[in-house]
């Protein structure tokens, strides 16, 4: 990991968790990687990392994280370029028509400006992230930013927004129920959730098991299907709508087939998700583009895509 550790000094210091879905506190370990350890909750079937770094667990590294990961020219033309929001955007669009969005985690605001660019009219976007290079970055491109912790966002009415937006956002949560209880107070009568994390039984992780690049230190939470339900379970208000598994990536499953399982660093992610976006675009490689949407939606069905995404509404409950 690629991590100012050097300015952070206490930071590094671990911190033990309790389950992030049900809060028993009791866990056995499942595996290793490197410094990672993740265990299996002694009450649940959700599998998270534990203890974890106080940085992560604090949100202190996001900041950090922003000006040399989030702003580097490759994780911002990969998030910038048209392709890496197109599902997620044709989701949320069948859901949510029109009203005030928010974005939480919105880092550099590429989905709200791909949302404000494709319907210009139709929202009042909102992005709110504790990174603030990234928010800044968000800002210069027009996006309307709130600075402040979600949980605690007092700018932020009870009732107020038609859709709340959570893309990769639950795996990296210490404790994501205070994200999804806020969201269901945020949320008006009848608006949209929309939560994307990793999925945890993924073809991909079915392959490489822990060498797989995103079991790795920023990540602390794993869903499967089935714990990611029980995860939103927890919130009486919000009624699950829409499930599905989507994004597949071969290029990360024979990257990492090679490697030996060892961290693979942020500037390398962020070069492959550009390469990755670029082929996407390039006309060349249509056909092969068209066999990989073939084999995406086989996956998807199935529920072997790399991410998971859920929609909940709320409900007069
Ligand atoms: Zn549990």
């Amino acid at each position: 990991m690629l991590i100012m550790k050097s300015n952070t000094a206490d930071s590094s210091l671990l911190v033990g968790r309790p389950c992030p879905v049900c809060g028993h506190s009791e866990a056995a370990e499942r595996f290793r990687k490197k410094s990672l350890r993740i265990v299996q909750c002694g009450r649940c079937p959700m599998i998270f990392a534990n203890p974890i770094e106080k940085g992560w667990a604090d949100g202190s590294y996001y900041d950090q994280l922003s000006g040399p990961f989030f702003l580097s020219q490759n994780k911002l033309d990969g998030d910038y370029a048209k392709p890496r929001f197109a599902r997620e955007l044709r989701l949320f669009r069948k859901f949510c028509p029109r009203g005030t969005v928010i974005d939480v985690g919105c880092s550099t605001g590429a989905f709200l400006y791909q949302l404000n660019v494709s319907f210009p009219s139709d929202y009042s976007a909102i992005g709110l992230d504790i990174a603030g290079p990234a928010l800044d970055h968000a800002e210069s491109k027009g996006t309307r930013v709130l600075r402040e912790s979600y949980p605690e966002a007092t700018s932020l009415a009870d009732n107020s927004a038609q859709a709340v937006t959570l893309w990769a956002v639950m795996e990296h949560l210490d404790d994501p129920r205070r994200f999804l209880a806020k969201t269901a107070r945020v949320l008006a009568q009848g608006g949209y959730c929309f939560i994307l994390v990793p999925n945890f039984r993924s073809l991909a992780v079915r392959l490489l098991g822990p060498k797989y690049r995103y079991i790795f230190p920023q990540h602390v939470n794993y869903f499967t299907r089935e714990t990611l339900r029980h995860f939103v379970s927890t919130e009486p208000s919000l009624r699950v709508v829409y499930e599905t598994s989507m994004h597949f990536n071969p290029i990360v499953i024979a990257q990492d087939w090679r490697r030996g399982g060892e961290f693979v660093s942020d500037q390398e992610r962020a070069q492959l998700l550009k390469r990755t976006t670029s082929y996407k675009q390039s006309p060349i490689l249509a056909p092969v583009k068209l066999a990989l949407a073939g084999v995406e939606a086989a996956l998807s069905l199935l529920y072997l895509a790399d991410n998971s995404v859920i929609v909940l509404q709320k409900t007069s409950r």
